[in-house]
């Protein structure tokens, strides 16, 4: 039918037999009608593909394979081989059976925000009144109801709803948190519902076609925590529960196995063993090294100082306090205030007022990074590009306020040290500054045992300073010295991430894989002419006009907390001998020999050794084991024939290590060869 108008023209409706173009990733084009979904497109090409499809990407968006296609569209069917796309999808499905599992276990609890994770999901809920916290003994009845929703195969239905509906919904269901939320989403969001069944939740999606989707054998609840709603300690405290999740049973088991090497490794575990360092309420997040844990940090510290004087550095030690305002200039105040440990700068006179800070103090703040104080020694005295590059370092002690439930270990701590360094340079001077850093960063990795790395570009993120045009000079400079330096490489892992780099400057970073195949953010160096310019950083060039220096900020370890824990666990607590904290035991099977073992301890120590001689009068086996516990490299063992003859019994550490007679002499140049720190060999 035709639509009359004012002139009394007749026009025709639009055709509603016009097909949709769809172009598929080989190339080839389909024309669909309106309302097929991606569902429908998998079915046309095979019964195969249309069992195989978790979900679609549509024009670059991932979207529900039952949604149908609204015009011309690419279109690309995610399969299990698309697997970090699938796994997401299916660890988004397990949160949403967990939360629906949990409510009906658990009538009156509340549902929050339930996100996938690296190796699985989670789900923050607010117990019903009167009821307790989660806890690990509720997660087996709770995982059997799980696999009841997903053997119910129950259809995962995507609607849109006004924000007032799904307000309505939830503070009927008396589902405040939710009913908070819906109200925040931004005004142009279309807001979404997905339901299985009776069971809904306010969701962006996308999600599998149905809950039968998932594995019910290839996930795991794994523990419960506290957190906060929406982070924030001034909020309501929830049970959160976690989960791993996997696409089959055989990935899941792998990672069980992985969880339970990790646990072996733990470096909490073998720092306790080891006797290195603890962690108490009174200081949360800083650490107490004990004299032999400190014994690695400074073997670390002094091999770095080793590689960072070649390397042209030079050593300086900045405030740890400043005034706030210093902070404010350079734009920390602004972005990280929160995280600044902040303290006033005059001591009330607590005698007479009280403890009472003046309305009028001065703010002074403990530093969280190094990066506005080195800049502070740049701009003492003029420079000119001969002065350029010039390589601060710094062991730079910082202070980072994290909340308590973060923490973790020497792995997330609130004090931490970097080995920090920042070269000043001229434009020119990027690229072989970069490629040079490159260098050293290799060198010290495979100094320190670790065999691969993958090196990452993280680009411009969308909130960022400075123009694009720096941005694109920033961005190919560093892809320019990657590639110099042979790293821009399969081989290295190489891969540019989008949206990921600091707001004041893209960033390359080194991430180690350890002895059981985790990764690790370690390295970096960043390529930044922001922070020069707030903090008015200049050098005379050539031209005898000024300009501004770039600033690359760079770390090799990172934190020495952070990489001694991960040096730990990468090397399971056998550290290589030239950092470990006792290099050699001199134990004794009988007491005849205990002068003879005082007495090759002495000639160990004499010779630059970490040595103990351990004369108790305990069984050799009970010896044996306490040493290997504490992860001591060699243990020599002396009875009364190693007495008579000079000799030691040599044993290293570590399942079928062979045990060895040798000279005295013999012994002690085999243990300095093997103790001597790898750039001094
Ligand atoms: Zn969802
Ligand atoms: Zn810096």
């Amino acid at each position: 039918m035709g639509l009359e108008e004012a002139d009394g023209r007749r026009y025709m409706r639009p055709v509603m037999t016009q097909h949709f173009r769809i172009r598929l990733p080989d190339g080839s084009v389909r024309e669909v009608a309106p309302g097929t979904t991606p569902a429908d497109v998998a079915a046309a090409i095979g019964p195969g593909l249309a069992k195989a499809a978790l979900a679609a990407r549509v024009n670059g968006e991932l979207r529900d394979l039952n949604r149908p296609l609204e015009g011309d569209s690419e279109l690309a069917l995610i399969t299990a081989r698309d697997e970090a796309e699938a796994l997401e999808l299916v660890r988004h499905d397990y949160a949403h059976i967990l939360a629906e599992a949990v409510q009906n276990l658990f009538p009156g609890t509340q549902i929050t925000f339930g996100p996938a994770t690296d190796d699985g999901f989670y789900y923050d809920f607010a117990p019903a009144p009167g009821r307790g916290p989660f806890t690990e003994e509720d997660l087996p009845a709770i995982e059997e109801e799980m696999r009841r929703i997903i053997g119910r195969d129950e259809p995962l239905v995507r609607e849109v709803w006004t924000r007032e509906d799904v307000r309505r919904l939830f503070l009927d269901q008396g589902e405040s948190f939710k009913a908070e939320w819906v109200m925040e989403l931004p005004a142009d969001e279309t807001i979404t519902m997905y339901r299985s069944g009776e069971w809904i939740d306010l969701c962006r999606g996308p999600h599998l076609a149905s809950t039968g989707k998932v594995d019910p054998q290839a996930f795991r609840l794994t523990r419960v925590s506290g957190a906060y709603w929406r982070g924030d300690q001034k909020n309501a405290m929830l049970s959160r529960i976690y989960g791993t999740g996997w696409l089959n049973k055989k990935q899941l088991d792998a990672h069980l196995v992985r969880l339970e090497e990790a646990a072996k490794r733990d470096h909490r575990r073998i720092g306790q063993d080891m006797d290195l360092f603890h962690l108490q309420a009174e200081a949360h997040g800083s650490v107490f090294w004990h004299p032999k844990g400190y014994m690695i940090w400074r073997e670390l510290e002094a091999y770095m100082r080793r590689r960072i004087d070649a390397a042209g550095y030079r050593e300086v030690k900045t405030p740890q306090i400043m005034n706030a305002r210093q902070w404010e200039q350079s734009g920390h105040w602004g972005k990280y205030r929160e995280n600044m440990f902040v303290i006033p700068d005059e001591v009330p006179n607590t005698d007479e007022e009280g403890p009472v800070i003046s309305g009028d103090a001065d703010w002074m703040a403990l530093k969280p990074m190094n990066c506005p104080a080195h800049i502070l020694i740049f701009r003492q005295g003029i420079k000119s590009y001969r002065d350029l590059p010039l390589r601060l370092y710094e062991n730079g002690s910082c202070h980072r306020n994290e909340p308590h439930g973060a923490l973790h270990g020497l792995m997330r701590v609130r004090q931490f040290t970097q080995d920090d360094g920042h070269v000043f340079c001229t434009e020119g001077q990027v690229v072989d500054e970069v490629r040079m850093f490159c260098a050293l960063a290799d060198r010290i990795y495979r100094d320190l045992g670790f065999e691969g790395y993958s090196v990452k570009l993280a680009l411009r993120p969308e909130k960022r300073f400075g123009t694009d045009e720096m941005w694109e000079q920033a961005e190919a400079e560093l892809r320019e010295a990657v590639a110099a330096a042979g790293l821009a490489t399969p081989e290295y892992g190489w891969e540019e991430l989008p949206g990921e780099g600091a707001f004041y400057a893209p960033k390359l970073e080194w991430h180690l894989t350890d002895a059981i195949g985790r990764t690790w953010q370690v390295g970096t160096i960043q390529s930044d002419r922001v922070l020069p310019d707030r903090l008015d950083a200049s050098y005379v060039g050539e031209d005898g006009e000024r300009h501004r220096p770039v600033m690359l900020h760079r770390a090799v370890f990172g934190s020495y907390e952070r990489f001694i824990g991960m040096l730990i666990e990468h090397h399971a607590g056998r550290l290589p001998a030239w950092l470990a904290p006792v290099q050699a035991v001199v134990a004794t099977i009988v007491s005849d020999a205990d002068d003879y073992a005082r007495e090759v301890a002495a000639k160990l120590a004499a010779a630059g050794l970490r040595v103990e001689a351990d004369v108790r009068n305990e069984k050799i086996n009970y010896k044996v084991r306490e040493h290997s516990l504490a992860k001591v490299p060699n243990l020599l063992v002396v009875g009364k024939r190693e007495a008579e003859e000079g000799t030691v019994a040599l044993r290293p550490l570590g399942e079928g290590a062979r045990q060895e007679v040798l000279g005295l002499d013999e012994a002690v140049a085999r243990l300095v060869a093997e103790a001597t720190p790898p750039d001094l060999r």
